[in-house]
């Protein structure tokens, strides 16, 4: 059935994407690598629910296509898939999936289309997305987090994480199977290879390797979102997150680091210690997400006034500790 290539595999600290459209003969394989687990922090924090929207239309216009096999459908929900490929790689593979899902309907019309053009796999991303990015993030906090202060070994403190899935139902995220291959990559060495055939085998071939290497998983001081650090490296900010003026964490922590006093370094502890409490809180029940996002908005602009001197030290904490 499939009419396209889409492979990824880690190499050296990286990680990298290839595809390509069979079914033009002139289509140039695609490469493209990021730094060693970006594809899965970005589809870990990436805001759904603005998208939902586009997920509904994809639905409605599948089932039109169900009712009428009418190009307009298939072009809308192509359209969609077109935009959300953008947006972020593992959105690729789904465009070209459905893509050589519709090409095959238009090859055997008497198929079920249902089967092949499941419309409810759609629709069903945003809360599926959802419900994994608290997983990943519970797996980043109870497991990987070297901030933690727990001197207990990965393995036991992954255990406690599936465990907890017995008391509290989808706490935890499930490994599943998946099927590799051992392949040689372009550059020449040989790699375990992934061909996905859905995006929950993209996602476990990386939480999988993430766990396999004992990511040691850091919050940025600077954004508040979790980066992997590279063994003996020290890395406070993370190289993900781009300002507007599209400097990163890493270089803009860099020049507050040289211009700052001592007392910064009190100041993002103090930041970070409370983000966590907080974070800590949304399991808890004590505190909505959304509240918990609004606060550290607001607490990451009082900190960065504090940086820059517009703020003292003990105003912040006052603040902190009465908002
Ligand atoms: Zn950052």
């Amino acid at each position: 059935m499939a009419d396209y290539l889409f492979y990824t595999y880690f190499e050296e600290g990286r990680e990298y994407f290839v595809y390509k459209d069979l079914t033009f003969e002139r289509s140039h394989k695609k490469e493209k690598d990021f730094p060693f687990l970006e594809s899965l922090l970005r589809f870990t924090y990436l805001d759904i629910w603005p998208m939902e929207d586009l997920f509904k239309q994809m639905d409605k216009a599948l089932l039109n296509f169900y009712r009428e096999h009418n190009f307009d459908s298939q072009a809308a929900v192509m359209g969609i898939l077109e935009a959300l490929a953008k947006k972020h790689i593992y959105f690729e593979f789904l465009r070209l999936d459905w893509q050589a899902r519709f090409r095959y309907m238009d090859h055997h019309p008497d198929e079920d289309v249902y089967k092949h053009l499941p419309h409810k796999q759609l629709r069903h991303i945003p809360s599926d997305l959802d419900t994994l990015q608290k997983q990943v993030m519970r797996l980043f906090e109870d497991v990987l987090d070297i901030d933690d202060g727990k001197k207990k070994p990965v393995r036991e403190k992954l255990q406690a994480y599936l465990d907890k899935e017995k008391k509290e139902p989808l706490y935890a995220y499930q490994f599943r199977p998946i099927s590799t291959t051992y392949e040689r990559t372009n550059n020449g060495s040989f790699a375990e290879m992934l061909h996905p055939t859905s995006l929950s085998d993209l996602v476990e071939f990386s939480i999988r390797e993430c766990v396999k290497r004992e990511q040691r998983m850091r919050i940025c001081s600077y954004c508040g979102k979790y980066f992997a650090i590279p063994r003996r490296n020290t890395a406070e900010f993370c190289n993900l997150t781009v300002d507007e003026n599209g400097h990163t964490c890493r270089e803009v922590g860099a020049v507050k680091r040289w211009a700052e006093k001592k007392n910064s370094d009190e100041l993002f502890k103090e930041y970070r210690r409370e983000y966590k409490k907080r974070f800590n809180w949304i399991k808890a029940g004590r505190i909505s997400p959304g509240a918990f996002y609004a606060w550290s908005a607001t607490a990451k602009g009082k900190r960065d006034e504090c940086a820059t001197g517009k703020m003292s030290f003990e105003e912040f904490k006052k603040w902190m500790a009465e908002s």
